[in-house]
């Protein structure tokens, strides 16, 4: 049994590799930070290997790293043939977001066409689906937490992707989770908090949009949550579908900033704070439109899952000592 992970080499796929493969490492009843291992289900699906699918070679942690383009579906429905996985993670996603606008076609293929063969095959031999979405599925004019009952209702093109993504998993017949989060940072990768770290060498002042609220979630974080949803899938199968998971602090950009630059500089990462001004949107023009609030409410998967969802700080400063490592 083997566990097929696409998009492996992405800033979500190496957190999750890194997860699990921590996991294969755990005796069956063994203990993982504190916590009993002891999904016997899990572990044989994890006892197998871990087969790495992205553009780009794939962490050496995988157990066999396969560079395809996704895009591809043939090919990509011939790997999965040949590899036979029992749980199927799509992490591979079009997440250029204003190039999405003019690149439809191609942001389509990946985030409704993949996952709509990955649903099929999972659903024709009897393998699991695990597939991510986003918060831009949503326009941003709600004044409260979105839950997974509200209507999606996506402003964008990579939002009507992602969307149409979700939709053709939900239907399928497989056994899946659909995964929502927002706002992904790690120490590796194209993000937020890597973006104002390299600025923040760069320039003195820096302007920061504060009219955007959302909730920043380390994308450890998320892969750990996956790991706990798979588990228990596994391990007494529940009923499929969509939850939400973003971390527990509720942000703007800026104060998304202003909490990266707080902790950078406590670890010694910044040679000198850059001066935060703040600006809305309208100051920033993007190809695509963000949803101005895209909190996801997470009550599902607590109650459900038992998932804790970390405070922005805590899950700054440790992932800034990862950064502080690898320097
Ligand atoms: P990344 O862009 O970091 O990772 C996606 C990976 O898929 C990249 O390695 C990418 O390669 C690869 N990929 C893209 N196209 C192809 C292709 N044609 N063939 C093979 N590999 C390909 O995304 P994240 O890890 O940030 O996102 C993971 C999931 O989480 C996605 O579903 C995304 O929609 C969702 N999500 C992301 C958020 C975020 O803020 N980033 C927020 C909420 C949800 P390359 O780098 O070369 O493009």
């Amino acid at each position: 049994m083997s566990i097929l992970l696409t998009g492996a080499a992405g800033q979500l796929g190496r957190e999750l590799t890194r997860e699990f493969v921590r996991q294969k490492a755990a005796p069956t009843g063994g203990r993982i930070g504190g916590r009993i291992a002891g999904n016997p289900l899990l572990h044989e699906a994890l006892r197998g290997p871990i087969f790495g699918v992205d553009r780009k070679p794939s962490p050496a942690a995988c157990d066999e790293a396969i560079v395809q383009d996704l895009s591809d579906l043939d090919a990509t429905e011939q790997q999965l043939a040949r590899l036979q996985p029992r749980v199927v993670i799509n992490a591979a996603a079009w997440t250029a977001v204003d190039a999405a606008e003019d690149n439809q076609t191609a942001a389509f293929r990946l985030n409704a066409e993949l996952p709509g063969m990955l649903a099929r095959w999972c659903g024709e031999n009897g393998a699991f689906l695990l597939h991510y979405s986003t918060d831009y599925v949503f326009d941003g004019q709600a004044s409260r937490p979105y839950t997974e009952a509200d209507q999606p209702h996506p402003a964008s093109a990579y939002g009507r992707s992602k969307r149409a993504g979700e939709e053709v998993v939900l239907e399928s017949r497989c056994r899946h989770v659909v995964l929502r989060s927002s706002w992904l940072y790690s120490a590796h990768g194209q993000n937020f908090l890597l973006t104002m770290l390299k600025l923040a060498a760069e320039r003195s002042e820096l302007r920061v949009v504060d009219d955007q609220i959302g909730c920043p979630t380390w994308a450890r974080n998320l892969a750990r949550a996956s790991r706990l949803v798979l588990e228990k899938q596994l391990g007494a199968p529940m009923t499929s579908g969509l939850m939400h998971y973003c971390d527990g602090t509720v942000s703007s950009w800026y104060g998304f900033a202003e909490a990266i630059f707080a902790a950078a500089s406590a670890a010694k990462l910044l040679d000198q704070r850059p001066q935060l001004h703040s600006v809305a949107s309208s100051d920033y023009p993007t190809a695509a439109p963000r949803p101005m609030y895209s909190v996801l409410d997470t009550a599902t998967i607590r109650k459900r899952y038992g998932v804790k969802t970390p405070p922005l700080e805590a899950s700054l400063t440790a992932c800034l000592a990862e950064l502080n490592k690898g320097k």
